[in-house]
């Protein structure tokens, strides 16, 4: 069991059940995750997998892979030039500059997945969030740190940036958080095991919603 897992366990409300309610078919919806980096955004994405009929957008970005991070699992990796010319072809629904790299969402991703019923999830940045609720109905969940310390904390066990890179990422973290009541739900990332369940839930009040239940 990796360490993540064993923080979901530990969360007493933590169960299948939930899973078990959510295998439904129908119109897929756009969920946006959003949340200073470091949040634990990637980690949550992970652990709601089981829920089934979810699609992740793979991102486009111009930042270098981090070790461990694979070319068309965790982000499309390419050069200034070819995100810009995707930009000039139209082909993203969102794009920022983030910490000084390009991240973008592509188009395609986001209507195959709802063409095919299932629900897909963009983790993006503040900027890319209103651009897609500009767009499109989408339902925007913020991710909050318990402190700015913690958030401090969990970048630097990371493990994967330089403390230039951390120091800019909690600057932007308190522009971020400003922005947070924005969002039709916030969840203070404390417990994970509990802030799964959160987000778990969230999805299965929308496809409730949905069923008209
Ligand atoms: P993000 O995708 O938002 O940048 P990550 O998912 O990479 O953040 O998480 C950053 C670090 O924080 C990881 O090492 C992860 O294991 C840890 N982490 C995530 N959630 C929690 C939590 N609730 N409590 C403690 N550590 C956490
Ligand atoms: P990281 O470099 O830590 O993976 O991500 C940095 C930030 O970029 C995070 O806030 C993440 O949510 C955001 N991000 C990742 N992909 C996209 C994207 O496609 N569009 C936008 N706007 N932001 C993104």
């Amino acid at each position: 069991m990796n360490k993540d897992d064993d923080m979901i366990s530990k969360y007493p409300g933590h169960n299948n059940d939930l899973s078990k309610e959510s295998e439904v078919k129908g119109k897929g919806t756009l969920f946006i995750i959003s949340g200073p980096s470091g949040v634990g955004k990637g980690t949550l994405c992970k652990a709601i997998i089981d829920l089934g009929n979810l699609s992740f957008s793979v991102s486009c970005t111009t930042r270098p892979p981090r070790a461990g991070e694979a070319d068309g699992v965790d982000y499309r990796f390419m050069s200034l030039d070819e995100f810009n010319k995707k930009l000039e072809e139209s082909m993203f629904l969102e794009y920022a500059s983030v910490h000084g790299n390009m991240y973008g969402t592509l188009r395609s991703d986001v209507e195959d997945a709802l063409k095919s019923g299932k629900d897909i999830i963009l983790e993006i940045d503040v900027q890319g969030a209103f651009q897609v609720k500009s767009k499109m109905d989408c339902v925007s969940v913020f991710i909050l740190p318990p402190s700015i310390g913690e958030l401090e904390n969990r970048l630097r066990g990371r493990g994967t940036d330089s403390d230039e890179k951390i120091r800019l990422r909690l600057k932007n973290a308190e522009y971020e958080i400003t922005r947070s009541e924005e969002f039709d739900h916030r969840i203070v990332n404390d417990y994970l095991g509990r802030t799964v369940f959160d987000l778990k839930k969230i999805i299965i009040e929308r496809r409730n919603l949905l069923r008209g239940e």
